[in-house]
């Protein structure tokens, strides 16, 4: 069959004609539970009512007027980010890699207002995705994702994951702008951050000047069971945030949040973007919010989570020759497979749940956060019985 589309995915034959909740329905009637969510974008589930009703009363009101005006959703949008977390500022996006570019550029800017323009080195860690423009591919320590697209940027620079002695040495080079890092990296394998290497990069990001910056693309927006997942580690706040994918629900839109001292390079006519922060995404946006921020929203989901982490842990239990491991935190969670866990993506779906994979050999479960205890029992009782198929299949 031919494709006018770009030939950059490979994309599962089933085809989604609709989605409610954690389910999505194909053309054929036939339901799915979906544990990955538009991978962790789907953070309230397919077709929330209070983002359906805030999407389509805007949509009835007015679009775009670009930032020549002020939004004021935007404006509310941005001081409730900054009254629930560690930020001054907020900054809208389009996506996670805009949010990326910004959080680089900001960095390197603070440096340049302090009189110290030869810092623009960007240090990330091995397995890191950060996005496929040019700048997220330099910061991201996958080669793969830069093969052919010519040279790394200049000044960007990675090291292994977890390697203590690497990260003191590359922390005192002089041309080191900011340290990234995704507190748990999701395309790299769903690894989680122990908490005290959090504070541990604070504490030497602030001895050696170098501002701190998370991506939060995927672990924020309460998929660990608080808004930002590095909110579980007192101590540990960054100068710089990206987020996007599940603080828009399913529309498009990215944040970048920043502390006043490092945006202090930032001024009128610096950064911008047409249509970050438009009234569309910022009325989806606040309805995001006003869910994750209800009563006992992330409690709830810290109680799923938990439930969702034992049940994991019982299947690597029960099939040790095909489970290696259980990784992750929260609702972002990571099954390490002892072989590719591809094709077994498939055979789910044809048993009707629809999970990721990640590096590392991981199979990558990221229900939306609205998930239930039943609904996850119904998840890994689906992946037992494919992994008893599997063992049969062995055993004959
Ligand atoms: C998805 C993702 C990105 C890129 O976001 P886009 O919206 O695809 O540009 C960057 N960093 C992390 C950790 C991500 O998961």
């Amino acid at each position: 069959m031919s494709n006018a589309v770009l030939p950059v995915y490979g994309p599962s034959p089933v085809v989604f004609e609709r989605g409610e909740g954690v389910r999505m329905y194909d053309r054929d009637g036939k339901a799915y539970l979906d544990f990955i969510a538009g991978i962790a974008v789907n953070s309230l589930g397919h077709c929330h009512p209070a983002l359906v009703n805030a999407l389509t009363t805007q949509a009835n009101t007015l679009w775009h007027t670009s930032n020549m005006f002020r939004v004021p959703g935007q404006e509310r949008l941005a001081q409730r980010y900054v009254d629930l977390t560690f930020a001054d500022y907020a900054f809208f996006t389009n996506s996670g890699a805009e949010s990326i570019e910004g959080c680089i550029k900001i960095a390197r800017r603070y440096h340049w207002s302090k009189g110290q323009p030869e810092r623009i080195g960007i240090l990330s860690f091995e397995g890191s995705f950060h996005g496929r423009t040019l700048g997220g591919i330099s910061a991201g320590a996958q080669e793969k994702y830069r093969e052919g697209f010519g040279p790394r940027l200049q000044g960007f620079r990675s090291i292994p994951f977890g390697d203590h002695d690497a990260l003191k040495l590359a922390i005192k080079e002089p041309d080191l702008a900011a340290v990234l890092i995704e507190p748990v990296q999701g395309e790299g394998g769903v690894r989680a951050v122990p908490d005290q290497c959090l504070r541990g990069l604070r504490e030497l990001c602030d001895e050696h000047g170098v501002l701190l910056i998370y991506d939060e693309i995927q672990c924020g927006a309460g998929r660990t069971g608080k808004l930002f997942h590095h909110q579980w580690v007192p101590g540990a706040e960054p100068d710089l945030l990206a987020a996007a994918k599940g603080i828009g629900g399913g529309f498009p839109m990215g944040m970048i949040l920043v502390t006043e001292e490092a945006a202090s390079g930032m001024a009128k006519g610096v950064h911008g973007t047409t249509f970050g922060g438009g009234p569309l995404a910022m009325a989806v946006g606040n309805a995001v919010l006003d869910v994750m921020t209800g009563e006992g929203f992330l409690e709830q989901v810290r109680r799923v989570a938990s439930f969702m982490q034992q049940g994991m842990e019982s299947l690597k239990g029960r099939y040790p020759e095909l489970v290696l491991d259980v990784t992750g935190s929260g609702l972002l969670r990571g099954l390490r497979m002892r072989d590719d866990p591809l094709p077994l993506r498939g055979q789910l779906s044809d048993r009707g749940l629809l999970v990721g994979t990640a590096g590392n050999n991981t199979m990558r479960l990221a229900p939306p956060l609205v998930v239930t205890e039943d609904d996850v029992r119904e998840a890994l009782d689906i992946i037992d019985q494919q992994f008893a198929s599997m063992m049969t299949a062995a055993g004959s």
